[in-house]
């Protein structure tokens, strides 16, 4: 139940126990054609998309190689340890770097991002979607609505914790550039990127002729995601075939039924959460739908209550940052089973009871089940 990687469908866990193949191999060639259509279609942009093997944190520097120059200035807009992983890959680059950070558990008013584009030239923003360190959740359509008076400047989203579980469109939205990892709501194993980059995205790529880096370089990879038979650098077959399985979940879920059962089951837990006695760190309207962030109830220690509730079956994670020891993370994102959310919150009141908490057994239980029905 950590957030990410999540559950693997035995679906897509089989596509990677298939025999590899080639990648030249006309079936896979087919297929992976198919998956990037797909990825275009349903995320609705009229420019690129890309899947190339390597992590979340691979597609945050992809993101900033291909939009950004050394002496550029960059806002950062950071909700938590995340979005803050930006301001090093940034300066490391040789990018100005302005940060506007929120206290934990809240979110950067998008007036105050909109103060600060306007006192200075900015050639990019970065807005990490779903902290995962917080379970904040950024106003990214706002966001999106707010830059259209900007000229020339590239809006980078980071939708590692986010996309495929919280609603995101690329052109709808304003986005320039959109990424994330395939071991979130995706529901496959880790192990690709996913990376969505609109027409200004292509522009400014363009205009920034030979870049430093190579394995990360849009032109590298155009040429093989238009025609997945050319080669630039071995695709990772089985995690392709594995992505595209996650895709045909999705498409035979409906992509905005997902949203609304990412929805309605994170409601859910929260409120189950929330009813057992623990505080959920985001403030109300910014809270993601993909985890719940939870602050322990006085009188409960992180350590023995995680590892009994491991001992139990069930794996969450811990906080980070200030705080590590006072919270745990809960993932409830991607193809998760409705049966396993019922049994968790169970595990938990069980786990709460062993540790001496005076819980009432089926409380949290019921408040999920009543949200589920609703
Ligand atoms: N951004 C966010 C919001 C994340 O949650 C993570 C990973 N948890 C990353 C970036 C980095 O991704 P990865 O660990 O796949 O490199």
């Amino acid at each position: 139940m950590i957030p990410g990687p999540t559950p693997v469908a035995r679906s897509i866990q089989d596509q990677m126990g298939r025999e590899t193949v080639a990648f030249g191999d006309p079936s896979f060639v087919k297929d992976f054609k198919e998956l990037l259509s797909d990825l275009k279609v349903m995320w609705k942009t009229e420019g690129e998309v890309f899947v190339v093997a390597g992590t979340g944190t691979m597609a945050m520097e992809m993101a900033i190689a291909n939009s950004t120059k050394r002496g550029d200035n960059v806002l950062i807009v950071t909700h938590g340890f995340f979005g803050d992983r930006f301001v090093e890959l940034c300066e490391r680059k040789g990018l100005h770097v302005d940060v506007l950070a929120s206290e934990w558990g809240a979110i950067v008013p998008v007036a105050e991002i909109e103060r600060k584009l306007h006192s200075k030239k900015y050639q990019a923003l970065t807005v990490t979607h779903v902290d995962t360190s917080t379970g904040v959740c950024a106003p990214i359509a706002e966001i999106g609505q707010m830059i259209k008076q900007f000229d020339d400047l590239i809006y980078i989203v980071d939708g590692v914790c986010a996309t495929a579980g919280e609603v995101e469109f690329v052109d709808d939205y304003n986005i320039d550039i959109l990424f994330t990892g395939t071991q979130k709501a995706f529901g496959v194993a880790p192990g690709l990127a996913i990376l969505w980059a609109g027409q200004r995205a292509m522009e400014r790529r363009k205009n920034l002729g030979t870049i430093p880096e190579y394995y990360i370089d849009f032109y590298k990879w155009l040429p093989v995601m238009h025609e997945p038979i050319k080669y630039f650098a071995t695709p990772a077959v089985n995690l392709v075939w594995a992505l595209k399985e996650a895709v045909n979940i999705i498409k035979a879920e409906g992509l905005m039924n997902r949203y609304a059962r990412h929805q309605k089951v994170g409601r859910a837990m929260q409120a189950a959460l929330e009813g057992l006695g623990f505080r959920v760190l985001a403030e109300h309207g910014c809270r993601a739908v993909t985890l719940s962030n939870v602050i322990y109830p006085a009188g409960i220690d992180d350590a023995s209550f995680r590892k009994t509730l491991y001992e139990e079956g069930v794996m969450v994670a811990g906080g980070l940052a200030a705080y590590a020891g006072k919270m745990f993370r809960l993932g409830h994102m991607g193809n998760i089973d409705t049966h396993d959310l019922v049994a968790v919150i169970a595990t938990i009141e069980r786990v709460l009871f062993k540790v001496g908490y005076p819980v009432v057994l089926g409380s949290g239980l019921g408040i999920l089940q009543r949200e589920l029905l609703q």
